[in-house]
């Protein structure tokens, strides 16, 4: 069940868990799915849903607890749906561009030098010495190592709301992890886990094979590479994407969180074990003791709800006391839980410091926030060629009669579109594996992000998307750090940025724009507008290494099980587990940590043998 303003005091349960994104998600659905009753506490609201039906109870009505809205008979609502399912974007894609940038808040946005000339002189301005601080404001903030466009989404869900559902496994060269130091044996370990994981989030690579825009750009790519010199081939595939398509072959359903909650919902038996609260902040995890370098454990959750009613107004903040505590907050919401986590609640900030250099001493949790890394990426949109174009009435790759029928019924239907391809077609959905020779992901594809929205004159059926994903190396220079006097939105630690690449990652982004730039124009020409371009760093959303996960204690905050280092009992979750430089979209590869974490703690709350 889930309820977003109960009038409750502390709380008791087996696992507690703090974030309800996908990863946050399959921790609570492994540990309920074994039996363990889980809270989970998400700082943002249910706002989006989808149906299902109710599995122990057929004859029962659906019925949501807090909206008291009744569905069709043995139907249960379930949260966390994909946004981008609606019907309205799946037929137009480009309105979802608004859906994405509504959903994104920026963490880190510099203001020390923000002064406007040409303000009305008598109106109130901010100062050097007093900027402006509220809603991720950040005078601390230096905008050369900002990660600009760095951003998060609150909601039951995180923010497989509106993702892009690209789930690639990363590269045995230079992007995987070492979870154990044989090679064949990490391997192993990860072919394992990513079966595992794609069957948790549905990762398919045939849904759109029988699409013609789809097909025209996979396999044109194909034919002009195939006859290439070895150091010139790319390899070009279809990218696996976490959905399936519909009845209607018109529509696909974008997997999403609801998909891992689903049991929690439906099933009567787990939705017994199974709290889910709504605009709650976890505030931070409570160590036993503050001795740093000692062995520790966590004696409760600090929980606040946001949004209390009047009479429980002074009781909005309780505890939450579990066996095992996860913080699954995303890359900066679990460093910055953790951060908070360190700071004693006597604790006094110096005074006369300036406030920007007062930083969050997180000594219980070393290398937290350290070694950071994220993705440079170029972008660019391409008007397809005119004799790709031309050729579609031809089935030029011989791909049977689906291509013909579906060419001859548009043309007969719409004898004055210009353009022989149905409206509904489905849009390309191609990649280019990373690779040791070319170390970055590709996305050619048409897809909605919060920029790259085609104007409404142009037809989208033209029009390709070039994505280009690199990596930079860990370093330990690159860092988030949390403030101690500055707070963001929802009164956290304001998270800061000391973001800079090497000569080596500067390089290899140039390399990446130039290879972006010989594939795009092989197939069109560039879209006036979104000719190839740079993006602010941090847009890629792929922010790692802020609570990075490994066999090296010293430059680690946890083990490969994903518990952090002294805590026994306290376990994190999500893109900031991951300790490599990579391309690739990162969510997959966090749910396997998630997986290979969940089996550990269900080992660990197994009782005792009796004697
Ligand atoms: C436009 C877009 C496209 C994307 N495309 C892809 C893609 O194709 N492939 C891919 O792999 N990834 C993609 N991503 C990123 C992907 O969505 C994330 O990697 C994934 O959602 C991370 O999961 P998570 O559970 O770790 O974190 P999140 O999804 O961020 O969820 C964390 C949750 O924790 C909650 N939270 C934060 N702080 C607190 C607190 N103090 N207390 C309680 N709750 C808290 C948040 O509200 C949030 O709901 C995309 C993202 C966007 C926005």
């Amino acid at each position: 069940m889930f309820f977003h303003s109960p009038s409750h005091g502390d709380m008791e349960t087996e696992v507690f868990i703090a974030g309800s994104g996908p990863i946050g998600a399959t921790f609570a659905k492994m540990l309920v799915d074994a039996g363990h009753r889980v809270i989970m506490a998400e700082i943002g609201a249910a706002d989006s849903f989808t149906s299902k039906p109710r599995v122990d109870s057929p004859s029962a009505a659906g019925h949501s607890d807090e909206y008291s809205v009744t569905f069709a008979p043995n139907q249960v609502v379930v949260p966390g749906y994909h946004k981008k399912n609606e019907i309205e974007y799946q037929k137009d894609i480009d309105r979802f561009v608004n859906v994405i940038k509504g959903a994104l808040s920026t963490v880190s946005v510099p203001t020390s030098n923000v002064n406007v000339a040409t303000l009305d002189p008598a109106s109130f301005q901010n100062t050097k010495e007093k900027p402006f601080i509220s809603l991720g404001k950040n005078p601390a903030q230096n905008p050369f190592s900002n990660l600009g466009a760095e951003a998060v989404t609150r909601g039951v869900g995180g923010m497989t709301t509106h993702w892009t559902c690209a789930t690639p496994r990363l590269c045995t060269d230079i992007e995987r992890p070492i979870l154990d130091t044989n090679p064949d044996t990490n391997n192993t370990l990860w072919d394992e886990l990513y079966d595992e994981a794609e069957k948790i989030i549905g990762t398919s690579r045939t849904e759109f094979e029988k699409s013609i825009r789809h097909n025209l750009v996979l396999r044109t790519y194909q034919n002009i590479y195939k006859d290439k010199p070895a150091e010139e081939q790319h390899t070009f595939l279809p990218l696996p994407l976490a959905c399936h398509r519909m009845p209607d072959p018109d529509y696909v359903e974008w997997h999403a969180t609801d998909r891992i909650l689903e049991t929690l919902f439906t099933d009567d038996k787990k939705k017994q074990l199974f709290t889910l609260l709504t605009n709650h902040r976890c505030t931070r995890v409570i160590p036993k003791h503050f001795r740093a370098g000692e062995e520790n454990e966590i004696e409760a959750a600090e929980v606040k709800c946001l949004l209390p009613h009047a009479e429980d107004r002074t009781n909005s903040t309780f505890h939450i006391r579990a066996k095992v505590y996860i913080v699954a907050c995303g890359s900066v919401a679990t460093a910055q839980v953790l951060a908070n986590s360190n700071v004693p609640k006597d604790f006094q900030p110096p005074k006369n410091k300036d406030p920007r250099d007062l930083i969050i001493d997180t000594k219980l949790m070393p290398n937290l926030g350290t070694y950071i890394t994220e993705q440079p990426m170029t972008f660019c949109q391409v008007v397809l060629d005119a004799n790709l174009i031309n050729s579609v009435p031809e089935n030029p790759f011989d791909l049977g009669s689906w291509w013909d029928k579906k060419v001859n019924d548009h043309r007969e239907h719409n004898p004055e579109d210009p353009i022989p391809i149905p409206f509904r077609d489905p849009e390309p959905q191609v990649t280019i594996p990373f690779s040791k020779e070319r170390p970055w992901h590709v996305q050619i594809h048409r897809d909605a992000f919060s920029y790259g929205g085609v104007a409404e004159n142009i037809d989208t059926r033209l029009i390709v998307d070039y994505r280009w994903f690199g990596y930079v190396e860990p370093q330990e220079r690159n860092k988030v750090v949390f403030q101690q006097l500055y707070e963001d939105a929802y009164g956290m630690p304001q998270p800061t940025f000391h973001f800079e690449m090497s000569e080596d990652d500067r390089r290899r982004a140039r390399d990446m724009m130039a290879d972006m730039c010989s594939v795009a124009l092989k197939i069109g020409g560039y879209l006036p507008g979104s000719e190839p371009q740079f993006m602010t760093p941090g847009l890629a959303l792929h922010l790692a290494g802020t609570v990075r996960a490994g066999l090296d204690e010293e430059t680690t905050v946890a083990n490969t099980y994903s518990q952090v280092h002294k805590f026994p009992n306290l376990y994190v979750g999500g893109n900031g587990v991951i300790e490599t430089g990579f391309g690739a979209n990162p969510t997959l590869t966090s749910l396997c940590y998630a997986i290979r974490s969940a089996n550990s703690i269900i080992e660990k709350l197994k009782p005792e043998p009796k004697a």
